[in-house]
């Protein structure tokens, strides 16, 4: 291939669609429904081809409510199989479980050397004031850019995959970065930040191995320790949104005694925060303290969403108690501030 072909050829970029509001129509009742039609995409924004040459993968169309797990997998290894051929690759996804996505195409797909990027929209394409066609057109802009991580881009923000979070039901900008700054933000240009990884040689690595029989329930005032009893009785693996800073109650309606029973049946229990900033810190109050000393694995600063998809991988791999914990608070992919 000659130089002035290389310098003439568009970048090669994979959509992946799997349904969402992006993609929606509006019924007759009024209520949105995904659109069987991925190829509506780049009709309603032809532009798209002058970035890239695009490529249509239609995996699923549903909304993002009836992701499951399998679709996970489905994602990962098919972008992995093509990992190759593109320069990058965005996956259209509805809002509501786009964090749990990214989380797990975050964990499943390792060491990448070009931009996952995951999108969707709060208003569909086909209705007036959607933000889906800027979103799709900085999608492909990201995934065409020098990163190389598994990324949400949504409204003015780039935000790495684990640390996600949909807050908005409303707003435009409806995911933040959690406990960490974005990986880059959208305006007059697109700028990264210093820490974001970008593109090299690195050899990336398929890693689906996931047991998703594990369940994410917040803890509540007056919540009986039965149902952690009977989670724990189905379940090889429970995340526990604790309050505050990972604080469980130790009262008359202890949840203490149900947790060292988990762990003694081999069921790890990882205490993440019901709030939106911060760290568990275990050890600050004595009601968190007791939860450790039964044996829970605090989540640090991952959101529930990534402690969850975590988990599950982390579960993929091992049931040895000992490396559960020690996986759980290490950080894999950028998941978590490891305590030194
Ligand atoms: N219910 C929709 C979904 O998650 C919401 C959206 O995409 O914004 O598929």
């Amino acid at each position: 291939m000659h130089v002035r072909d290389l310098v003439l050829q568009k970048p090669r970029v994979l959509l992946v669609t799997t349904g969402g509001t992006i993609t929606m129509l509006r019924g007759a009742n009024g209520s949105l429904y995904p659109c069987e039609d991925a190829g509506m995409l780049l009709e309603r924004i032809p532009e798209l081809n002058t970035l890239a040459d695009i490529d249509i993968l239609p995996l699923t169309s549903v909304d993002s409510s009836d992701i499951t797990p399998a679709v996970w997998l489905t994602i990962a290894r098919a972008i992995f199989q093509r990992i190759k051929e593109y320069d990058g690759f965005v996956v259209t996804h509805g809002t509501d479980t786009l964090c749990y996505t990214a989380a797990a195409l975050s964990f499943m797909l390792q060491e990448l050397s070009k931009p996952v990027i995951i999108t969707g929209s709060q208003v569909p394409l086909e209705e007036i004031g959607s933000d889906g066609r800027a979103n799709l057109i900085n999608a492909v802009r990201v995934a065409i850019s020098d990163l190389a991580e598994v990324a949400v881009v949504f409204g003015s923000l780039i935000i790495r995959g684990t640390r996600a979070k949909k807050t908005s039901v409303f707003d435009m900008q409806a995911f933040i970065s959690v406990n960490d700054v974005p990986l880059g933000t959208i305006g007059l240009a697109i700028k990264f930040s210093s820490f974001a990884k970008t593109r090299s040689r690195r050899k990336p690595l398929l890693r689906t191995a996931i047991n998703e029989n594990v369940a994410l329930i917040p803890v509540y005032p007056g919540m009986k320790p039965c149902i952690i009893e009977y989670i724990a009785g189905c379940h090889d693996g429970i995340v526990l949104e604790g309050y505050g800073a990972g604080n469980i109650p130790t009262g008359e309606k202890s949840l203490i005694p149900a947790i060292s029973q988990a762990v003694a049946r081999n069921v790890p229990v990882v205490v993440c925060t019901q709030c939106i900033v911060g760290s568990t810190e275990m050890e600050l109050y004595q009601v968190g303290r007791a939860a450790l000393e039964a044996g829970a694995i605090p989540a640090m600063d991952m959101t529930p969403e990534a402690t969850l998809v975590k988990l599950m991988w982390v579960l993929g791999q091992t049931d040895d108690m000992g490396s559960i914990d020690s996986m759980m608070q290490k950080c894999f992919v950028g998941e978590l501030h490891e305590v030194s």
